[in-house]
């Protein structure tokens, strides 16, 4: 007998999640969408979205999401953020608004908005070498990028060196977008982690 595919949350709370759920059931995850405690409850893991860190972080305490969250991170609950999402996950932030707070999970300092007005976006390949080939497409909107790095594992940087993706544990982080560019094997990673623990 299989078992039941895993229930996924993408917390939607603001930002692109319908994308990341369309990727999750392309991947033939069950999802739900997380706005509350409750619905915090019932996943094995959780997405957190791209979109604007600091409005995701005022919703969360709004929702009364923020502790639950925190300590299902601090408890093991795989999480795989992207962008904003990436910023959720660090430990450290720099450029954050007044008063922004984070989860935290992942030992880096990732700095917010670190391409500034020139090129606030903008797509590039990028060698992910524990993806293998090809290389991934990746969208950078209004893109983080990890400055420091503790105890996490740079997964992939830019030609300048510059940190996009990182992972610790059960979290995974990209300062980029898959899921706007059709990658979907950062998810299947996320998914992977996510089947091992609610074995
Ligand atoms: N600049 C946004 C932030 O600071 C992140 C942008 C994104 O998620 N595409 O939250």
């Amino acid at each position: 007998m299989t078992a039941p595919a895993p229930r996924v949350g993408v917390l939607a709370l603001q930002g692109d999640v319908r994308e990341h759920a369309a990727v999750l059931r392309d991947l033939g995850a069950r999802v739900t969408l997380v706005r509350r405690p409750a619905e915090l409850e019932e996943v094995d893991g959780l997405v957190l979205p791209g979109g604007e860190s600091s409005v995701i972080d005022k919703l969360a305490r709004v929702f009364g999401l923020r502790e639950p969250i925190r300590a299902a991170i601090a408890d093991g609950l795989p999480a795989f953020g992207t962008c904003a999402g990436l910023i959720l996950l660090a430990e450290r932030i720099s450029g954050g608004i007044e008063g922004q707070q984070t989860f935290g999970g992942l030992d880096v300092t990732v700095r917010r908005n670190a391409f500034g007005g020139q090129t606030e976006s903008f797509e590039t390949d990028l060698d992910v070498p524990e993806l293998g080939d090809p290389l991934v497409r990746a969208a950078f909107i209004r893109a983080p990028i990890v400055e420091a790095v503790g105890a996490a594992t740079p997964l992939a940087a830019l030609d300048d060196g510059r940190i996009v993706a990182v992972e610790q544990g059960n979290l995974l982080g990209t300062a980029f977008h898959p899921e706007s560019a059709g990658e979907l094997r950062f998810h299947r990673r996320f998914l992977d982690r996510v089947a091992a623990r609610a074995a």
